[in-house]
């Protein structure tokens, strides 16, 4: 087990819900520590730039419009294997498919409209927390 830092964006349509305090609350009672948290409305430049490795993806263009919908709340989480933990608590990127429990199947509406992001690799994790929070990089 290591100390690993993540990082994790709820999207527009969960800030839009009003359920950012409830998923925030599951990050802290599973023992991720938000070390660094900001609201944020995302330009198309952006977003564009974030999901560039979904480039070629047919679905491209709607998940840069959808990230751009409204504000979305970044944060960085930190503890012991931060990034795997965060994808389980996360759970499939069908909220359809993602295990009971998880903030997908409680929380998000569709495949597209799925309410959390999380790096999906610690060399990826490095690289998302310093677009978002470039003074924290060390
Ligand atoms: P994220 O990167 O947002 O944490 P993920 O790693 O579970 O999600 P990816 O395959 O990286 O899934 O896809 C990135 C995002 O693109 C998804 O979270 C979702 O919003 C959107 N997406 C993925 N697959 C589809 C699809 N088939 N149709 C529409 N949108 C999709
Ligand atoms: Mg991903």
């Amino acid at each position: 087990m290591s100390i690993e830092r993540t990082l994790s964006i709820i999207k527009p349509d969960a800030v839009a819900k009003n359920v950012v305090g409830k998923i925030l609350s599951r990050f802290e009672e599973n023992g991720l520590k938000i070390i660094a948290l900001k609201l944020v409305q995302l330009s198309q430049q952006q977003a564009g730039e974030f999901y560039a490795v979904h480039k070629e993806r047919p679905f491209y263009n709607d998940l840069v419009q959808y990230m751009t919908g409204g504000p979305v709340v970044v944060s960085v989480l930190e503890g012991a294997d931060a990034v795997s933990l965060n994808r389980k608590l996360m759970g499939a990127t069908d909220p359809k498919k993602a295990d009971p429990g998880t903030i997908r199947a409680d929380f998000a509406d569709s495949i597209s409209a799925n309410a959390v992001h999380g790096s999906d690799s610690k060399e990826n994790a490095e690289i998302e927390v310093k677009f978002f929070f470039p003074e924290l990089s060390r």
